[in-house]
């Protein structure tokens, strides 16, 4: 392991393929989007891991818009029944949002780790 850090790229990699932000070897989930307490490569402690809800907004964002834009170029250019509908866009909503849900967290926290993002906290400030 070398003690240079990784690029903005390699951290997003890493990310992307759910694995350690420092070391790029431990699997960082323990279960589907469960995290384990540290790597089991390097040690790196996970307790500073936190998306919150950023993977969800993302990944709402971006299924929605493909199943919304899918539903509305099929309905006006075949005008299908509803059944037809919900047969199409249910499983493509639950594949859209789950299937990219581990990447997407994996790869949030992975640029937090890069990025050193933390709480903001109050500075103290000499009086005027
Ligand atoms: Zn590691």
């Amino acid at each position: 392991m070398t003690d240079t850090p990784p690029t903005v790229t390699e951290s997003a990699l890493r990310g992307i393929a759910c694995k350690c932000p420092r070391c790029g070897k431990g699997s960082i989930y323990a279960g589907f989007l469960t995290l384990r307490p540290r790597c089991e490569a390097c040690g790196l402690d996970f307790a500073f891991m936190d998306s919150g809800d950023g993977p969800a907004v993302f990944i709402i964002m971006i299924a929605g818009a493909i199943v919304v834009a899918a539903a509305l170029i099929v309905e006006v250019k075949y005008q299908p029944p509803l059944w037809l509908h919900a047969a199409l866009w249910l499983p493509l909503t639950v594949a859209t949002t789950l299937l990219p849900l581990r990447s997407m967290k994996s790869l949030l926290i992975a640029l937090q780790y890069h990025h050193k993002a933390a709480e903001g906290r109050l500075i103290d400030r000499e009086p005027k």
